[in-house]
């Protein structure tokens, strides 16, 4: 390797960081986001986030959809700089209606940030991703949220996260007061108190006063009530012993929890500062030939995401590129790992906000924007050197099930062609009845608004009208071992059996109690909420 290279890349992954927010509707991630932004200087203004957002929406017929139902179905990529350091925020979409792009999000990221409104604690969409994050022991760095609001008590919200996710807490900052009477935070690094001045609404850096643990101004600027309280949940944070680990944080066990308020600006520079300290920075990643570190001399990396027709004009997709190792350059010739391919990479594009940048070079951690002429699917690797595939990314389980049907048999190719290449794109998983006799294919999503995307893109890149059929499924569990364990446990009730796009069998189940009986009557019967990966 020629040490220039090895150490330019060296430098780059010392100063990457990499993350993605992972919150329910409403937490704040837009107004949290636009903060952040405005620390890196991304953007001078808050609100321009939103702004940004609102122009995009005239763009396209794809965005009109987003803007009838008045979401944003597209995620995209913030990057900004801060404190010399090169910071990429995955933007995961937060509606409701969430798809699996939030999830494959997830495997591009180094960290997590789970954000959690004060007053609701944890929340169903936080919880699924949370599962996510568990599975890639991704560290997660809390931030509990509207603290400017009446919300629940910070030490109940610890409990909440330590009992239903089994994650260690440490509060790096703490509240005091909440609501009306919130005052600021004590910073338990630095021992010093940050006052909270309910001011400018936040659309600028905030300016805090900062005075120390000991000083006298404190006992007069705190009612007493709010000072004694705050002298006890300090004994009580202390007294309880546990230290920051940061092992345990990059291993995904503990989960660093900062207090503060989006909308007003207030802990935000806190949480920024001491998550550049904590936060992984790019590591190694596992393929077929083992871990491979970020500074491995070649390139390489793998498309976690595919995006259609930003632009109706072109009818472009863009296949979203997480860089792993080696250096990215502007027109470079790479080889794609599944169909054996060598493709240059012209037009790379860096997406901020969704505006297209041209990019010349990339490093690990960073990702990039190519133009798909249909080569690219979901987890494919594209390498230089040594033939490299990294571990792809699994299927979720799926929790909505639909038969579609296509009414007009003239259309009959189209509508093939268009399921199998929406399919591969990503946009939903399909299944198939184990009954040879039904060939109308199943649609499995993890949102609503995937059959929407399907039927919509059916209609206006295929040309086929659809039907849709909703089937009473909420679960659904591969089999390990495959049809062959299948037929070992005899027949099954309450299920039905279907097979996924690989011809593998699945078990679709009404809810989550039919699954535990079977899986309590067969105990020989292995099952998995997720699909077994393949190289
Ligand atoms: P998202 O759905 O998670 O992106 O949430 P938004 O950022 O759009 O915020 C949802 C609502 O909560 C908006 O009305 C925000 O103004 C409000 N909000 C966000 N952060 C705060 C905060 O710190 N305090 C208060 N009081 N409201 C907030």
């Amino acid at each position: 390797m020629s040490t220039d290279l090895e150490a330019e890349l060296q430098t780059a992954v010392e100063h990457r960081r990499n993350f993605a927010i992972i919150s329910h509707p409403d937490a704040g991630k837009t107004t949290l986001t636009e903060k952040l932004l405005l620390y890196g200087g991304a953007i001078h203004e808050a609100g321009a986030v939103k702004a940004r957002r609102a122009q995009r929406k005239a763009t396209s017929d794809w965005m009109a959809m987003e803007q009838q139902r008045g979401i944003s179905i597209t995620s995209t990529v913030l990057q900004f700089e801060y404190r010399h350091c090169q910071i990429n925020l995955l933007d995961t979409p937060g509606h409701q209606d969430f798809s699996e792009d939030t999830y494959r999000t997830l495997a591009a990221a180094d960290n997590a940030v789970m954000l959690i409104d004060a007053a609701k604690g944890l929340e169903p969409q936080t919880r699924k991703l949370f599962e996510v994050c568990k599975l890639r022991k991704l560290p997660i760095f809390t931030f509990v949220n509207k603290l400017d609001r009446p919300g629940r008590e910070p030490l109940e919200l610890l409990d909440e996260i330590e009992q239903e996710l089994g994650l260690q807490t440490y509060a790096v900052n703490w509240p005091i007061g909440i609501g009306d009477r919130f005052k600021g935070v004590f910073d338990r690094r630095e021992q010093k108190i940050h006052l909270f001045e309910r001011s400018a609404h936040g659309s600028r850096e905030a300016a805090s006063t900062v005075v120390d643990l000991g000083d006298p101004r404190i006992e007069e600027l705190l009612e007493e009530d709010l000072y004694y309280q705050f002298k006890d949940d300090l004994e009580l944070l202390e007294g309880a012993g546990s230290e920051l680990n940061t092992d345990l944080v990059h291993q995904g066990k503990m989960t660093p929890v900062f207090f503060g308020s989006a909308m007003t600006n207030f802990g935000v520079e806190l949480f920024l500062n001491t998550f550049l300290d904590y936060a992984l920075k790019p590591g190694s990643r596992v393929s077929n030939i083992g871990e491979i570190p970020p500074t491995y001399p070649e390139f390489s990396g793998f498309v976690f995401k595919l995006q259609a027709n930003m632009d109706p004009k072109h009818r472009d997709r863009v296949a979203f590129i997480r860089v792993c190792t080696g250096k990215f350059e502007k027109d470079m010739t790479v080889n794609h790992s599944r169909s054996g391919k060598i493709i240059r990479l012209s037009r790379p594009q860096k997406l901020f906000a969704q505006d297209r940048e041209s990019i010349d070079y990339a490093y690990p951690g960073d990702v990039i924007g190519l133009n798909n002429p249909g080569v690219f699917a979901i987890g494919d690797t594209i390498y230089n050197g040594q033939k490299i595939e990294y571990e792809g990314i699994p299927s979720f389980s799926p929790e909505l099930f639909a038969t579609l049907r296509n009414p007009n048999p003239s259309k009959f190719k189209q509508f093939h062609k268009g399921v199998s290449e929406l399919r591969e794109e990503g946009a939903v998983q399909i299944m198939y009845s184990a009954d040879e006799t039904k060939r109308e294919p199943i649609l499995a999503a993890v949102g609503q608004l995937q059959f929407e995307v399907v039927q919509f893109r059916l209609m206006q890149e295929y040309g086929v009208e659809t039907l849709l059929d909703l089937l009473p499924y909420s679960v659904a569990r591969w089999v390990t071992g495959g049809w062959e364990a299948l037929e070992k446990v005899g027949r099954l009730f309450n299920t039905v059996t279907v097979k996924d796009s690989l011809g593998r069998p699945v078990l679709l189940f009404r809810n989550e109690w039919n699954c535990q009986q079977v899986e309590g009557d067969n105990p020989e019967l292995k099952l998995s909420a997720i699909a077994p990966l393949t190289f």
